[in-house]
This record gives C-alpha cells, structure tokens and sequence, in this order.
C-alpha cells in the first residue's frame, strides 16, 4: 500500500484531498488510504454509470460544500454534488465506514492499484478488469460481512 511518506507529491501527513467536478464539494481523507475497492454491483452502475472504485481512509472522511445525500438502503447513503451531480461519497448510514470516489482525488499517484473486486457475479459481460485483485462475489462479500471481523473497507455491501 501507498503511504504519505513514499508520496511527496500529494498524500501528506495532513491528508489526501478531492473535489466534484464543479468544484463546490471538497473533502479530505485523513491517514491512509485502504485502497482501492472496486464494485460491480448494480446500484453502483445506476449511481455512476458503471463499476465504482473507493477509497476509505484510516482516519475520517472530512466533507464540506453542497453535497447531496440519498439514503440507497436501510444502511447505506450515496452523496452527490448538489451542483454538477458528481458520484462522490458512500458511507454507512450509522457513520462507521465512509469512502470517496478514487477519481475525486487530486493526486491520481497515491494508490498503488485495485485491492479487490466486490459483487463481481453481477458484472456485465461487456468490460473485464486486467488486475489479479481478490474477486468476491456478492454471498462472499455478505459472509464475510456477517462475520463481523472483517476489513469493513473490503466487505462494504452495496445499495
Ligand atoms: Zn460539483
Ligand atoms: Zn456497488
């Protein structure tokens, strides 16, 4: 995994900062990133056109602008740019786990690649990714959920 220290050119102590699209929606992930998580769920999709990759911090989330938060599930909620509509945020609705869209950062450098792909039997036949991450499919992603002692950043449930 990337850290701060190997990253001069972005990723400092202080965080690893992103913005929407227009710009009026910041955010700063604060300690190190997770990693990259890729979702192939269909909620994902419909959300932001097809698979979403995320990034969960070590530290909080910290968000500011005019963000828009849609409650996808009894769990989960999906944050937008209220102005340009950018698919930025996924969090859990309790608060315990938030990520940010990696395409949002400013510095595309710090993340070393993808470290798993999630609900993988409901990708479309019609793309196909090259990396050898770890590929759960959706009864994976929920056992290891149900568990209860699992990385939460790489057992996130979809909607
Ligand atoms: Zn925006
Ligand atoms: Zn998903």
């Amino acid at each position: 995994m990337t850290t701060a220290a190997s990253n001069p050119e972005g990723a400092t102590a202080a965080g690893s900062t992103g913005r929407c699209l227009c710009g009026a929606v910041t955010f700063r992930g604060v300690g190190s990133p997770k990693g990259v998580h890729c979702c192939h769920c269909r909620d994902c999709a419909r959300w932001n056109g097809g698979p979403l990759m995320a990034v969960e911090f070590t530290g909080v989330l910290e968000i500011a602008g005019p963000v828009r938060w849609y409650e996808s599930s009894d769990w989960a909620e999906r944050g937008s740019c209220d102005r340009c509509g950018s698919a930025m945020f996924w969090r859990m609705r309790d608060g315990s786990t938030s990520s940010a869209a990696v395409g949002a950062f400013d510095d595309q450098t710090q993340f070393a690649g993808i470290e798993s792909h999630i609900f993988v039997d409901s990708k479309p036949a019609y793309y196909e990714f090259a990396d050898g991450a770890p590929r759960l499919t959706a009864a994976e992603v929920m056992a290891l959920f149900a568990s209860g002692d699992a990385d939460p950043s790489k057992v996130t449930p979809p909607a």
